[in-house]
């Protein structure tokens, strides 16, 4: 056998084996996870990865390995654990496909999990739908978006003192494709991400979708939901390439804070993307000053992304259109997997978008903010413990009562006609739970019920 074919050989046993190794793991992995669920534990343990990450590193060293590139390696395989075990996550998302499926049986539901505005779009949109087939919306088109409606939007970010260009904008159907394109094509299988939580799961879930590790930093009540400058410099390392910030905060209605400009500043230090997920910008309850953007702190914008969307501050969350804001050559890249996968946002769509724009909407944020205002007081009176959300329309709280588990109570609470988020979909919170500021009326009642069960069950 010639030498060429002896390494073949030699490379092929090994890749078997590796198979074999790779089930073995999977197996494994999967009962873990069973065990960790029936335990009520987390899935990741950043300490016991820290730890195995030291011995890969020592292990690359002795054996002249390249460190960087193993510790990628980790990462996926850290990551094929994660998938396993993060089946039977609840989330807001699932709570509310039960929801839908119940009222489809003729129950009567009060939606406190779901995020969306539950008033109309401006009128504005109304007559633009009925415009577009007369003026011909209704072709392919560039796959970065309708030029008017990217030139609107710049002209708009640059009235908050900015400087860009339609080169800095790309339409994209919903924030949450903004997100999962910058995810997707600025960072590589076995690259890590910094997520801050409690967090809007998608970042995570989008992440663990390509191949990226998620390096999550728990954020807790007792510090009002602000991560130290330490656990972001502990998080960071050599394979880290990305922090996504999202303020104002979903779930917890957190917005700008000074500790936002030291996690930008440490990102910039270590050259990582910022993406900066701004969607809910509009709705402030004015506790903090001015109209703060990642781009406000960073000077290294070639390196910020910014998501925003017309779902939250026009209601349009069912028309699926939102924007990213980067850099030309990072517009660029994610228009090329945008053109890939979807051509283009639908031209109707971003026609009632150009036209949603000239509508006043600043109704809405008095809206929500009054209903943030019904909510936070019902939540005091009833005992509820949280931080009154600065923004967004969210109430992230927990009960006064030990050991409440708000993902059980979310299943028992959903049986008398409420549904709200349990917070384990937000990260490690399983005494937490989410409540949308929904209009006043069904508000009060479903915060009674709410009430009542919580009575029922724990005293
Ligand atoms: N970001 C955050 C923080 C959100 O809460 C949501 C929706 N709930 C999105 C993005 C997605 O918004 P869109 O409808 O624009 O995709």
């Amino acid at each position: 056998m010639s030498d060429i074919e002896e390494h073949r050989k030699k490379i092929e046993e090994v890749t078997l084996e590796m198979i074999k190794l790779l089930k073995t793991r999977t197996d494994i992995a999967k009962q873990i996870g069973d065990a960790k669920a029936n335990l009520g534990m987390t899935v990741t343990d950043e300490e016991r990865e820290d730890e195995l990450r030291k011995q890969v590193t020592k292990l690359s060293k002795e054996i002249n390995l390249d460190q960087s590139t193993a510790l990628k390696f980790l990462n996926l395989l850290l990551n094929e654990s994660v998938k396993v075990q993060s089946d039977n996550k609840q989330t807001h998302l699932s709570v509310f496909l039960k929801a839908k499926a119940l009222e489809e049986e003729g129950k009567k539901i009060i939606h406190l999990e779901v995020g969306e505005p539950d008033f109309k779009p401006p009128k504005e949109v109304k007559t633009a739908l009925e415009e577009v087939y007369d003026k011909g919306y209704g072709k392919y088109g560039p796959a970065k978006g309708i030029t008017e409606l990217r030139k609107v939007l710049a002209a708009q970010v640059n009235q908050e003192g900015r400087k860009v260009s339609e080169e800095n904008i790309m339409i994209c159907p919903g924030a949450r494709f903004g997100v999962y394109l910058a995810i997707t094509t600025l960072l590589n299988p076995g690259d890590e991400i910094i997520v801050i939580e409690p967090a809007w799961p998608a970042y995570k879930d989008c992440a663990l979708n390509a191949g990226v590790k998620v390096r999550t930093i728990k954020t807790t009540l007792e510090t009002e939901w602000e991560p130290s400058i330490e656990q972001i410099n502990n998080a960071i390392n050599e394979n880290t390439k990305m922090i996504v910030i999202n303020y104002p905060n979903n779930p917890t209605g957190k917005w700008w804070n000074p500790m936002v400009d030291k996690i930008i500043n440490a990102a910039e230090e270590h050259d990582l993307y910022v993406l900066s997920d701004e969607i809910y910008e509009k709705y402030d309850r004015g506790t903090v000053l001015g109209n703060p953007s990642c781009w406000d702190v960073q000077s290294n914008v070639d390196k910020t992304i910014i998501t925003k969307s017309f779902s939250k501050s026009h209601a349009m969350t069912g028309y699926r259109i939102g924007y990213v804001i980067a850099e030309p050559s990072i517009i660029e890249k994610m228009s090329k997997l945008q053109a890939l996968s979807l051509t283009n946002v639908s031209e109707p769509i971003q026609y009632a978008a150009l036209q949603a724009l000239k509508a006043d909407v600043s109704g809405n944020t008095e809206i929500i903010n009054s209903r943030l205002e019904a909510l936070i007081k019902i939540a005091k009176d009833i005992g509820l413990e949280f931080i009154e959300p600065d923004g967004a329309m969210y109430l992230f709280a927990k009960t006064k009562y030990k050991n409440f588990d708000a993902t059980k109570f979310s299943e028992k609470l959903l049986k008398h006609g409420v549904a709200i988020a349990p917070g384990e979909g937000f990260g490690d919170y399983k005494e937490f739970f989410r409540i949308t500021a929904i209009d006043e009326t069904r508000l009060k009642e479903g915060m009674i019920i709410l009430d009542a069960i919580l009575k029922e069950s724990y005293e």
